[in-house]
């Protein structure tokens, strides 16, 4: 059973169709990127499989079970945004811990699961600071971090890395790829940067105007685009 579907999504703000007929299964582990132009409905489509906005139509289901009318906090999933969304006035330990700590979780389970996302993340000298006293890259692994410690059943990453320089970009992309690797989970990710989709991706998903215009492997997508607009977005030849 394929581990998250999306049959037919559709979404409205007001008479504005921002998501038009979206069908989608992803695999479980699987790395997927949704790329296109700004404003072409890929935070939209995140936020809707992540539970924190409601379909106006069709259904979402995870490891074959409808979620479309479950919250957020219910299906298993963890969001890393672009904007970091740390909480300012907590220490990086807190803000991993936070989440976690009103659950079943154990306490030293949460402990150990902190020491280990750090050494993994590298942020280990970082725990009692505060996020303003980070730069934009560490603040950027907490933030990833804070989604490991949850240990979700899918990670959606919505342009984690586009407010790093060139530099950061390339090593944290390197990261993303070794942590995929080594969690194993499905992973999806928004991005407008072509060259990031194609070096991460297991599957790109090309969004246009809230429509599916082509889902394939890099190298398809590469050497047989659907169409001019695939081809312009992806820069091969044409
Ligand atoms: P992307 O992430 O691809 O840049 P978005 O999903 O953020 O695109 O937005 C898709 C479209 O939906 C845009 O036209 C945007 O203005 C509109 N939109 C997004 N969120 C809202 C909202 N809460 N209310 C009204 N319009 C929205
Ligand atoms: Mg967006």
């Amino acid at each position: 059973m394929s581990g998250l579907e999306l049959r037919n999504i559709v979404k409205n703000f007001g008479a504005v169709e921002v998501i038009r007929d979206v069908s989608l299964a992803v695999n479980d582990g699987e790395f997927v990127a949704f790329v296109g132009p700004s404003g072409c409905g890929k935070s939209t489509l995140l936020r809707l499989i992540a539970g924190l906005d409601k379909p106006t139509g069709g259904t979402i289901a995870i490891d074959g079970k409808d979620v479309t009318a479950i919250g957020a906090a219910d299906r298993g999933l963890a969001m890393v945004f672009q904007s970091y969304a740390l909480y300012p006035h907590m220490s990086v330990r807190e803000n991993l811990a936070f989440g976690l700590e009103n659950t079943k979780v154990a306490k030293a389970e949460i402990e150990a699961r902190i020491a280990d996302a750090a050494r993994m993340l590298e942020i280990e000298p970082f725990l009692k600071r505060r996020p303003g006293q980070l730069s934009g890259g560490q603040r950027q692994r907490v933030a990833i971090g804070r989604a490991i410690v949850r240990r979700p059943d899918a990670f959606l990453l919505d342009e984690p890395l586009s407010n790093l320089d060139a530099e950061l970009r390339v090593s944290m992309r390197a990261e993303l790829a070794a942590l995929h690797a080594r969690l194993k989970a499905t992973m999806i990710y928004v991005t407008h940067d072509q060259v990031e989709a194609m070096t991460l991706a297991n599957r790109i998903v090309v969004l246009r105007g809230g429509k599916i215009e082509q889902v394939g492997t890099p190298l398809e997508l590469y050497n047989k685009p659907a169409n001019r607009f695939v081809a312009g977005f992806i820069g091969a030849p044409h």
